[in-house]
């Protein structure tokens, strides 16, 4: 049975596979709708050929990875506990101490190995792709630095969780979602206060910018909003990337608009200067609070999900997956696949609000500053700097995209543009 549920999952994985690859790159069609071509959203008109074929090669290979990698992820999970791995971790944890905490700090460094060890090859495939591409500047061992930062951090952070929850299992196999879950709250506010003092320092430089005469006009504009100067950063991006970015960041005393110096290096000052009111609007709007507020209230439906579907599937296959106690952190596994798959069952959802908030970002900036040329040149550079396509097919925009493609993007801008010419 249980090498039939292997053969099994395997091949629903290589059949999941095969449908995206099928799906991306023969089916999907990036071509755009007639009535926007020769628009100012049409790549034609502000690719050159060879960025046009690159960014849709780049595109499709990019989108299947992202459709391979959760899945795999599950896979890996599954077949963990299928083959009596997660049971062998707790038999050499008990092993190797005999205190509670270090049996779990034990358990645990063996689940992120193997973890790592699994997603490495598809995590490396993606940075010699982006390097391929031209996307990314950064040197192999600087890629490898922030990977292993990447592994302590969440090894970290799953050593403070993981103990708490399994106690709450022991103490309470009814209610420990909704006990779990109580606890998160002040937790998640803690780490997003953290974020970027502690954590992102861990990644990049971040200091004040560097351009002065530049930063006046930044500055200038963040006074109009309110928001005080030692609040907006530069970070050293461009010995890792060629791509542009900003964003906001940070709860409370901590909140800070954050402009990537590559954005500052390659967009001349009112392209700049839009994107900074683009942040803005997240900053004074507040967007970062009504995330976290999404975001805790899908924890809560998602915890309690967990806790059903634990229940059921120890009940169901606890023989199979080796589970006889979901209160065992032999089970940790089946957790991890749960939440994953949770996760991204629920993306499209939190993918669309997110490009709710963006498009009311863009209105505002160009509210803001009217200059809708500087405005939608810089989403071309941003497409032509990222390869990114400007119209994704179906599926990838539902679950990838936390923004409105570029299509939406630079056409609702082009509507303004006429609208301000007939003023
Ligand atoms: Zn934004």
């Amino acid at each position: 049975m249980v090498r039939k549920m292997g053969v099994y999952a395997v091949l629903a994985f290589c059949l999941y596979g095969l449908f995206f690859y099928w799906y991306l790159f023969y089916f999907a069609d990036a071509k755009l709708p007639f009535e926007y071509e020769g628009s100012k959203a049409d790549p034609a008109t502000f690719l050159n050929g060879r960025e046009l074929m690159l960014s849709e090669e780049y595109s499709k290979i990019r989108n299947l990875l992202f459709f391979l990698s959760t899945p795999f992820e599950w896979l890996f999970y599954f077949l963990l506990l299928l083959f009596g791995f997660s049971k062998a971790f707790k038999q050499w944890a008990e092993s190797s101490s005999k205190y509670k905490f270090l049996q779990t700090a034990i358990y645990l460094i063996w689940l992120s190995f193997f973890a790592f060890l699994a997603t490495f090859p598809l995590n490396y495939i993606s940075y010699t792709l982006s390097k391929t591409y031209h996307i990314s500047t950064q040197s192999f061992p600087s890629w490898m630095k922030d990977e292993l930062i990447d592994f302590w951090l969440n090894y970290g952070t799953w050593l403070i969780i993981v103990p708490v929850l399994y106690w709450l299992m022991k103490k309470s196999n009814k209610r420990w979602w909704l006990y779990g879950w109580l606890l998160s709250i002040p937790f998640t506010l803690f780490m997003m206060f953290l974020q970027p003092v502690v954590i992102d320092p861990l990644y990049n430089d971040f200091y004040p910018l560097k351009n002065k005469e530049l930063e006046t006009k930044i500055l200038a504009l963040a006074e109009k909003a309110d928001i005080p100067a030692q609040h907006v950063f530069e970070v050293n991006m461009a010995d890792k990337t060629n791509s542009l970015n900003a964003y906001v960041s940070g709860i409370g005393s901590n909140a800070r608009i954050v402009l990537w110096d590559t954005t500052l290096n390659r967009l001349n000052d009112n392209q700049i200067l839009f994107i900074m009111a683009h942040e803005i609007c997240h900053y004074v709007e507040k967007h970062i609070y009504f995330g976290i507020g999404g975001y805790l209230l899908l924890s809560l439906l998602g915890l309690y999900l967990t806790y059903r579907l634990m229940n059921w599937a120890t009940r169901r296959w606890g023989k199979e997956l080796k589970i006889t106690d979901v209160a065992d952190i032999r089970s940790l596994p089946l957790f991890f696949m749960i939440l994953s798959i949770l996760m991204f069952a629920a993306s499209p959802f939190t993918n669309f609000a997110s490009r709710y908030e963006e498009t009311r970002a863009d209105k505002y900036a160009i509210e803001m500053t009217k200059n809708p040329e500087a405005a939608i040149t810089s989403f071309q550079e941003l497409s032509r700097s990222g390869l990114s396509q400007v119209n994704p097919p179906f599926l990838v925009k539902i679950f990838r995209y936390t923004h409105p493609s570029m299509l939406d993007r630079i056409s609702k801008l082009e509507e303004y543009e006429i609208k301000l010419k007939n003023k």
